[in-house]
């Protein structure tokens, strides 16, 4: 019997299933149920925020942990080989992150950072979009 290296119907399905339910769609979800209206890839704003709403003058940034360097979590590793190559391109991410935020703030935005991990937890993480969003 040959070993099929190719994937199985079920993990393509669970594929599918994990792209029906990204970080960014979970975050999407909690705002609906919100009532909250938002507008996504937001070219026309400083750093095309993931999420965002000009009118409510908010703009949600869904962050990797991993590309994006989220501090103390688990998620958070840096590969052995090529430290360097990792360093200098998560040093450049932090710093482009940075950049994008302050923009933002400057034209009066609320700028809220979103981060993989939080969206495990929707109840937690919606307290949080609650306590930035509907605190005015
Ligand atoms: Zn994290």
């Amino acid at each position: 019997m040959t070993r099929n290296k190719g994937m199985t119907r079920s993990e393509l399905m669970g594929r599918v299933r994990q792209k029906g339910t990204s970080p960014e769609l979970r975050v999407q979800g909690i705002l609906r149920e919100m009532g909250i209206r938002f507008r996504t890839n937001v070219r026309t704003l400083p750093g095309r925020p993931d999420i965002a709403n000009r009118t409510k003058r908010f703009a949600i940034f869904v962050h990797g942990c991993f590309w994006h360097r989220h501090r103390g979590c688990g998620r958070t590793t840096t590969p052995k080989t090529n430290a360097v190559f990792w360093l200098t391109k998560f040093a450049a991410n932090i710093e482009r992150d940075k950049a994008k935020s302050r923009e933002l703030r400057r034209s009066g935005f609320k700028v809220v950072t979103v981060w993989e991990c939080e969206t495990r937890h929707p109840d937690r993480l919606r307290r949080k979009l609650e306590r930035v969003l509907w605190n005015n």
